[in-house]
This record gives structure tokens, sequence and C-alpha cells, in this order.
């Protein structure tokens, strides 16, 4: 799929706004977008160039639109697709990720995981219609999700029901694998089976506020903690049946 030049791995820039309280201390902004170009300055001469560079101003339905949307609609193809948020603590990777549930947050503010989500059930009611009208049998649809989170030298299953928050250290049956073609791969972990939108998004938020939680208790070192959240779908085609063969007597 990939053209010249183009590459699988594809890094975008965000810059946050400032924070309150970086206005009231009289920090400085020191980095500016060069326009139409995907290159940020740091200070007057440190130009670093990157696939996409969105300034303090870019809106979250940008993002997605811009670097993720395609994903989504690659995933009906049949290709996988991680999105990967990193950067240091205050960066913004919880809010450009959408998964910061302990605050309410607007439509217009909504991260990445919750727009994904929404788009995959649409594309799913999507091809189920199209489907419909054109008579043919729909494709049928499996959606299942895991959340881990990694922590020091630990995987903790947010979606484990019987984990015991108290006992957080204690080793969960999860293991790390590696395959012949050097593939990873974990087994042991909780897979939950979706069947609507709303109910993807309601794990999410357990699992993203179980973590939260969790890392508060934590404290200094909360930010040595990572999350995945998988989505797994399944897409299945029924093929009209064949005409049964005539008997010729
Ligand atoms: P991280 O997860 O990288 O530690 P957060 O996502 O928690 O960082 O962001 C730190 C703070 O900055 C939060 O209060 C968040 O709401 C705010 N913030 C981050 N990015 C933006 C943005 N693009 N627009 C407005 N506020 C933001
Ligand atoms: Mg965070």
């Amino acid at each position: 799929m990939a053209g010249q030049g183009d590459c699988c791995v594809k890094v975008a820039v965000r810059i946050r706004p400032q924070l309150s309280k970086e206005k009231i201390e009289g920090c400085h902004i020191c980095t500016s977008v060069t326009p139409g170009e995907p290159q940020v300055l740091l200070g007057k001469d440190k130009a670093f160039t990157y696939d996409f560079v969105f300034d303090l101003d870019t809106w979250q339905e940008q993002i997605y639109s811009t670097c993720v949307s395609q994903l989504i609609e690659g995933c009906f193809e049949g290709y996988n697709a991680t999105v990967l948020a990193y950067g240091q603590t205050g960066a913004g990777k919880t809010y450009t990720m959408g998964t910061g549930f302990d605050t309410a947050t607007s439509e217009q503010e909504q991260g990445i995981i919750p727009r994904a989500i929404a788009h995959l059930f649409g594309g799913i009611a999507e091809r189920k219609r199209r489907a419909q009208e054109q008579g043919v049998a729909g494709p049928e649809f499996k959606v299942s999700a895991q959340f881990l989170e990694l922590y020091n030298e630990e995987i903790l299953d947010l979606f484990d029901s019987t984990r015991d928050p108290d006992a957080r250290h204690r080793r969960s049956n999860i293991k790390i694998h590696e395959d012949g073609n050097g593939g990873i791969y974990t087994t042991g972990v909780t897979s939950r089976l979706i069947t609507s939108q709303e109910e993807l998004i309601q794990c999410l938020k357990q699992g993203a506020l179980s973590r939260t939680t969790a890392s508060t208790q934590m404290n200094v070192q909360s930010s040595r903690s990572h999350a995945i959240f998988t989505i797994h779908v399944c897409q299945m085609r029924v093929c009209p049946q064949p005409d049964p063969v005539r008997n010729p007597r």
C-alpha cells in the first residue's frame, strides 16, 4: 500500500496550549510552527520536521481527521493500526487520547479513542445498512477489547474483575511472547466481547478510572505506567449459497 517515500510509521507533534499555572508563572512559549510546513522551531533557529505538526490552537477533531480517521477505515480493509502517545508527564497524552474520564469533557474536547470507537461502530452500522439496501447478506462483526497497564516490570489487566486493587503488585497471569517472525503477542489477557459503542466506552472508562485511582496512590511513580487499549474487530462476509446442482434425472 505504501507509496514511494511513504512509511507505515508517521510521527505527529502536538504543542499544547499553556496551562493557567504556566501563564501565571510567566512561562514563555518557545515554539513556533512554520506556516504551511510540518515544522516546529524551538527558539529562533532549531528546526524539526515531522509528518505533522499541530500548533497550540489545534482542535481534537483536526487531530483525529488528519491522523487517525484513515486508520479506522483501514481496519475495515483488514489492516492493523496503532496510535502511540509519547511525551513527558503533562505533555497532553491523556487529553489527546481522550482517556481522562475523571473530568467531564464536552463533545468538542473528545479525544482520539472515543472518536475512534464512534467511527468504528458508525462504520459497522453503515456497512450493514448498505448491504441491506443492496439486498445482500450483510457482513457480521465481532468486536472485543483488552486493556492492559504496564507498571515497571509488571503487566496489570485492567479488565480483570477478580483483580484485587490492594494487591496490584501480585503477578498477573499475563505472559508476553515473541513468535517466530519476531511478532510480539500476549496470552492470559481478559478479552471482553463488546456489542455496542456505549458498552465499549463504558469499558474504557471503567479501566481508565481504575488506572487513575491506582496511579494516584502510587504518586511520584505514576508517570512510569503505560496503558494499552486494544480493540479487535473480526469481520465476516456471508457468501451466498451457490445454486444446488440439479439432479439431471
Ligand atoms: P499527560 O497525560 O501527558 O501527563 P495530560 O493529558 O494530563 O498530560 O495534560 C496535562 C494538562 O494539560 C491537563 O490539565 C490537560 O487537560 C491539559 N491539556 C493537555 N493538552 C491540552 C490541549 N490540547 N488543550 C487544552 N488543554 C490541554
Ligand atoms: Mg496522562
